[in-house]
């Protein structure tokens, strides 16, 4: 017997994209986070996208758990695909879904045929497997109107399908679909919820992270690659730019009044972000702010950040309360790794009084104390970059 996976149509997220460049790129997608386990023929046809393995021993179970963290499937189901024999059909049928049928109380059987030259009418399909279904597994019953389990059976053109309830995508949009942006990433608990959740939106990331040694360990790097590790599990492959953030946080220190160094260090992480962005493509930043969470993230203070930024900055968790971000991160398993305690660039040098309602005026006034056109470039300049897979 040979196991394929089918997409429908309604269980692709589709909102007014062209569907053959969204297909394609889901299918491009699929195949690449696949590639450990072997090749696979992905083809779109009557509103139906099927994955078919074409190497042996082809790990189906792995298969599944990868699905359930690609983006653009909101629902999909693993089948098996049969000869059109109605006596294969028959035999499968109870074999195969034997686990799922052992669970459930009630089920009901529904049978299409696209091809009509099929000896059997659709009610005569259903009713043979039924019967079968029904004498190998007596603790069960049959419920047309609200079944535990629906078994389909569909005989196509090469073959015949059977199959058991649908497996829940991640629901969302094919990464690649949306565009580009860049994240910037700490190794906190927000940023990389917002990653996922700027990649459901189909936008392909790239990450920012500013490190500043010896003020941060080798530690909260590799928080911070463990981190967009989990996120590439649904994102795809991320590039990753970390940037040396000592020198400008010690020169904030050295020359900026105490209550404006949050914001002030803010604005470079803006400001550098912006040109690497702009480099890589990018058409938006991406942070982990939430409104009213910590100082630096009240209205104000978000339009002193900004204001230095020629780019869009999304930030998804805008009116999240922590909650619910934490109960995000535990859902795509980030939590576990946010909270190893390393400190983060921000956690250096954290004035005991910011500012909370700053004007960018102000801030203008205290960072002519800095060269900052010089900061920024040397800092662009030594950006190491690596690719997370
Ligand atoms: P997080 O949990 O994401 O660290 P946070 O609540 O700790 O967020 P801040 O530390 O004020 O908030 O940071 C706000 C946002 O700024 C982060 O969500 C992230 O997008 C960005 N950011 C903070 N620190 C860094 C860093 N070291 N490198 C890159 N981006 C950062
Ligand atoms: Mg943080």
């Amino acid at each position: 017997m040979k196991e394929i996976i089918l997409i429908k149509n309604g269980e692709l997220a589709l909102k007014g994209l062209n569907r053959s460049s969204f297909e394609a790129t889901l299918a491009k997608n699929i195949k690449h986070r696949f590639r450990s386990l072997g090749k696979v023929k992905i083809t779109c046809m009557q509103s139906t996208m099927t994955i078919e393995p074409e190497c042996d021993g082809f790990d189906m179970d792995e298969a599944i758990e990868i699905l359930k963290k690609v983006f653009g499937i909101a629902a999909f189901q693993r089948a098996a695909a049969v000869e059109k024999d109605m006596n294969i059909i028959l035999e499968t049928a109870p074999e195969y879904l034997r686990e799922q049928l052992e669970e459930v109380k009630t089920f009901k059987v529904e049978a299409k045929r696209s091809d009509k030259k099929f000896p059997l009418t659709s009610p005569e399909i259903s009713r043979n497997v039924g019967e079968v279904i029904l004498r190998e597994f007596p603790h069960i019953r049959v419920d047309v109107h609200n079944p535990d389990l629906t078994v389909t059976v569909e005989i196509r053109d090469r073959h015949a399908f059977i199959r058991g309830n649908q497996i829940k995508g991640a629901g969302g949009m094919p990464v690649g679909t949306g565009g580009k942006a860049a994240v910037l990433i700490s190794g906190g608990i927000d940023s990389p919820v917002a990653s996922w959740m700027i990649s459901k939106r189909g936008v392909k990331l790239d990450a920012i992270h500013f490190a500043s040694p010896p003020y941060t360990s080798p530690q909260s790097e590799q928080k911070v690659h463990d981190l967009l590790r989990q996120v590439t599990k649904y994102s795809g492959d991320i590039a990753l730019y970390t940037v040396p953030f000592t020198k400008i946080q010690e020169q904030i220190r050295d020359n900026c009044e105490e209550e404006y160094f949050t914001l002030v260090m803010r604005r470079f992480m803006m400001r550098i972000a912006n040109e690497i962005a702009k480099k890589a493509d990018c058409s938006a930043l991406v942070t982990g702010e939430s409104l009213g969470q910590v100082a630096s993230q009240t209205m104000p203070a978000l339009a002193c950040t900004d204001a230095v930024s020629d780019m869009p900055v999304l930030r998804p968790l805008v009116a999240m309360d922590k909650e619910e971000i934490i109960a995000v991160s535990r859902k795509i398993d980030t939590f576990d790794i946010s909270i190893r305690p390393f400190e983060d660039c921000c956690t250096v040098f954290t004035p005991k009084h910011p500012r909370t309602r700053p004007k960018k005026e102000q801030l203008e006034e205290v960072e002519k104390a800095l060269d900052i056109d010089t900061l920024v470039k040397e800092a662009v300049e030594n950006t190491r970059f690596e690719l997370i897979k």
